[in-house]
Formats: structure tokens, sequence, C-alpha cells
């Protein structure tokens, strides 16, 4: 199976991505989803996806 990739998609240069750092980011397409319970803070509960900056999806849309 081939990449069926556009070229030069990326979530680094999508609108929606946030990085964390130099080769990591938030994706902010959506709001937070429910991560677990584990911590005792409720805020901690709700996370936005953690992404590759090579990483791509469906929603990508262009930074300007
Ligand atoms: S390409 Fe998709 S997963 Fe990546 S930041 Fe954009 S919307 Fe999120």
């Amino acid at each position: 199976m081939t990449d069926q990739r556009p070229e030069n998609i990326a979530c680094r240069q999508c609108h929606y991505f946030m990085a964390t750092d130099h080769s990591l980011g938030t994706c902010h397409r959506y709001p937070p989803a429910f991560a677990g319970e584990q911590s005792p803070r409720e805020e901690h509960r709700w996370r936005f996806p953690l992404v590759s900056g090579l990483s791509w999806c469906g929603e990508f849309a262009l930074r300007e």
C-alpha cells in the first residue's frame, strides 16, 4: 500500500496544530477528549490529542 498523503501536508503546517516541542504538538481541531480519571484534578482529565508534527489527517487546513 502506498502513502496517499498529498505533498507537503503535515500537522506542523496545519492551522489546528500547536507545537509542544520540536517534533510533537496537540491537535485543536475538536474539543479536548476525556483522557481518564487518573488525575485528581478535573482539568487534567480532558486533553487535546497529542500528534507528531509529521503526521496528518483528513481535517488538515493549511496555516495561513
Ligand atoms: S492534520 Fe489533522 S491531526 Fe494534524 S493538526 Fe491538522 S487537524 Fe489535527
